[in-house]
């Protein structure tokens, strides 16, 4: 028992499920520590009130007397619930989020002391930017970037802090985080979609993009993850043999939650009700000790920032319940991994959802015009699409043997696909009276019907219809949705920019109706956006064959991937709807390419610390034993030695060739290292990284995995498979 497994393995049994007190209802607690519009109507006066109003609902700028008033207000809300220290809170490029404490607290010029929070505070702070990543934007010395309130997400107090949500920007007004690329492109989309909405109703004046996104992650014991190197420094295993048992039973799935997770998803929901973060569902997945939690759905930019802080908030409260929780795509081998479904929809200020189809069959064109504007965009811009989920953790799920693939498509079901087939046979140019009927009453008006009976649900294509939303299914569990959602809105919006044109022309140019116009425009988009459209199975192998043929893109890898992000197309696309400048687009791709080769060197270096440092040892050891038990053999028979001895020797041999096995492949793996580090493009370093060092990754766990099932479980040092997923 000299090993830190068995140490662990002992201190995960004492772990048992926390008492959580839910000491109220869900309904009171819900945004009590957010200064949301209830509590801005309590706290503000009525024009600092009218002002944030104004601003989050029209985009309207807010002047520094307002601000002040609303910094004031604020702090003293914040100050009556027990909170000494404000911050902006914001999400740079690193994936995780950052904060920059501040107490409330000053002296003044006669040493008395007060409480001190104003408008410019509020609106503005400079965290020492130099550490994030700016992607060559910012030379790091000069550490020039500020943040910025965004009125649109609203503050928050977390512990004893009080949380404002901002922009994180480069002196020279480059974007260095996810939020302002994504309040462009929200505001690129609800311009675009607003113009073409007034075909079917003049009174809309606001399209909002809607996201409800599905968090996947495991939990596990948190003394038996820090007994693993890799898990502690990477986030998953980087080796370990299979558990005899995984999630072949479905047991879990269809199990009852364990009551020490159960505890955990208590704490947790408690924690986001005071957040207003409205939780609604909580479920087991499909892998052992794979769980599933999700909100109920919210405007876009709100609904990221809360993922943001939710994932931060899982970290803290599973740590109190002893566990680590585990948000990587794939932290353990021959099991399912984990996504993030972006389950996501527009719709206006009248209160309409532009992806559900309506009672009449004008609101059912409107619903046509935006569910195919919204195929063409992914189908235009597919590459692109699958550019924006791609990350090194994320590659083990899309491509691998596990839904949803790297090709992009999208699913409609049976119905909707026999809807599109009828419009494509609608009649170029003018209608005539009897065909409009037709398509109103049969094509058109039939559709709510139909959707009723639409149960058909394909749960591996990566964007599909689901009723009255689009689920974007191949987001990555520890993607920042800001990056998806930035790009789906973008292309979008450029769609339906480019189908308002087409339609004007037809009405001002050939004198067609509103109507006849939307149709012929429709029939021409399904015709051309028929590639993307796919019903099958994202397993099937010969999806891969079809969907080359189609000449869809299939990137398995992020550096293959992440090309499309700065394609000529790409730029010029972020340029026209103002959501990135060619810079801005520039450095992103560059951090991105970057944190794909730091990934890789730190999983290469732990692998093979582990490996040479962990493993082989430990088989040297048994190995002697082995050597022993045969001497000892030798000594006591004779004639018979060779018979009796004969598995201990072909044990000795097996071990020697799997040792033989690592510290070949360790050691080529380190040279590759060492050429790529060489590279001074980062293209082509990342590229070696993908295909020269995390190739090997394989073949290094192939001899490991072996050898943990040949050395004796007694002295195995590294906490196996079977005691990370079935420790409850
Ligand atoms: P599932 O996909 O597991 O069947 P649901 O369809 O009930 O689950 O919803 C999953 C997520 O989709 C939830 O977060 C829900 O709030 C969100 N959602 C539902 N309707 C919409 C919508 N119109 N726009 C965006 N998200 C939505
Ligand atoms: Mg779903």
């Amino acid at each position: 028992m000299s090993t830190l497994r068995f140490h662990a393995v002992k201190e995960s049994l004492t772990h048992s499920p926390k008492e959580v007190w839910e000491n109220d209802r869900r309904s009171n607690l819900f945004g009590k520590n957010v200064f949301n519009e209830q509590a801005m109507r309590q706290h503000l006066t009525k024009d600092a009130f009218d002002g944030v109003m104004n601003a989050i609902w029209h985009g309207k700028k807010i002047d520094r007397t307002i601000a002040d008033q609303v910094a004031s207000s604020m702090k003293d809300w914040a100050l009556s619930k027990g909170v000494t220290h404000y911050t902006h809170w914001f999400q740079p490029l690193t994936g995780a989020t950052a904060e920059k404490h501040d107490a409330f607290f000053e002296t003044t010029s006669s040493g008395a002391s007060i409480e001190k929070f104003g408008g410019s505070q509020l609106v503005q702070q400079e965290p020492d930017a130099s550490s994030f990543p700016s992607g060559g934007i910012r030379n790091t010395f000069e550490a020039r970037g500020y943040t910025a309130w965004d009125p649109t997400s609203p503050a928050f107090i977390y512990g004893t802090t009080l949380c404002i949500p901002t922009i994180f920007v480069a002196y020279t007004g480059e974007a260095l985080d996810y939020k302002t690329p994504l309040l462009r492109a929200l505001q690129a989309v609800d311009a675009a979609a607003t113009d073409v909405c007034k075909y079917f109703d003049k009174n809309v004046r606001k399209v909002s993009s809607s996201l409800g996104w599905e968090q996947e992650y495991f939990l596990v014991d948190k003394a038996l993850a820090l007994s693993r190197p890799d898990i502690t420094l990477t986030g998953r295993t980087l080796l370990g043999h299979s558990s005899a048992k995984g999630q072949q039973l479905d047991d879990h799935y269809f199990g009852s939650i364990p009551t020490r997770a159960l505890s955990f998803m208590r704490e947790l929901e408690t924690e986001c009700m005071l957040l207003g973060i409205p939780v609604k569902t909580r479920h087991n997945e499909v892998a052992p000790n794979q769980f599933e939690l999700a909100p109920i759905f919210e405007e876009a930019n709100l609904a990221v920032d809360h993922n943001s802080l939710l994932m931060d908030i899982m970290g803290r409260v599973a740590s109190k319940h002893n566990f680590k929780v585990l948000m990587h795509e794939k932290p353990f081998a021959g099991i399912n991994g984990s996504g993030k479904h972006n389950n996501w929809s527009l719709s206006t200020d009248t209160g309409v959802n532009l992806l559900a189809p309506g009672k009449t069959p004008m609101s059912n064109l409107q619903f046509l015009t935006f569910f195919v504007n919204t195929i063409k965009a992914v189908n235009e811009h597919e590459a692109l699409l699958r550019a924006a989920i791609a990350s090194a953790s994320n590659d083990h799920r899309l491509g691998a043997n596990e839904a949803p693939p790297a090709i992009m498509s999208v699913f409609i079901g049976e119905q909707l696909t026999k809807v599109l087939e009828e419009l494509e046979g609608v009649t170029k140019g003018k209608l005539s009276p009897e065909e409009k009927t037709e398509l109103k009453l049969n094509v058109v008006g039939k559709i709510p019907d139909v959707l009723l009976d639409n149960t058909d649900r394909n749960r591996t294509s990566p964007f599909a219809f689901t009723g009255n939303k689009f689920e974007f299914r191949a987001v990555g569990s520890t993607a920042n949705c800001g990056n998806p959602m930035t790009v789906l809105n973008t292309i979008v919006a450029k769609q339906l920019k480019d189908f308002k044109v087409e339609v004007d022309k037809l009405i001002d140019n050939k004198g067609l109706k509103k109507d006849e116009a939307v149709f012929n425009v429709l029939r021409e988009y399904i015709k051309s956006s028929k590639r993307i459209l796919f019903e099958g199975n994202g397993y099937d192998q010969s999806w891969e064959k079809e969907a080359e043929k189609r000449g869809l893109s299939n990137n398995k890898t992020t550096p293959e991937a992440l090309k499309s992000k700065i394609t000529k197309e790409t730029i010029a696309l972020f340029e026209e709807m103002n959501v990135m400048s060619a810079i801005e687009t520039k450095a992103r791709y560059e951090i991105e390419v970057e944190a794909y080769i730091m990934h890789i060197q730190i999983e290469s270096r732990v692998l093979g610390d582990i490996a040479r440092n962990h493993v082989v040892p430990t088989a040297v050891k048994y190995q002697n034993v082995l050597i022993e038990n045969v001497k000892g053999l030798k000594e006591i028979f004779d004639k018979k030695f060779n018979e009796v001895s004969k598995e201990q020797l072909n044990l000795i041999e097996e071990i020697s060739g799997h040792i033989e096995g690592i510290n070949a492949n360790v050691t080529k793996m380190i040279e590759e290292r060492k050429k790529a580090n060489a590279m001074q493009d980062i293209e082509d370093k990342a590229h070696s990284y993908c295909f020269n060092v995390r190739s090997l990754f394989d073949q290094i766990r192939y001899h490991c995995d072996k050898l943990e099932l040949l050395v004796d479980d007694e002295l195995w040092p590294l906490t196996k498979y079977r005691e990370l997923l079935f420790t409850r």
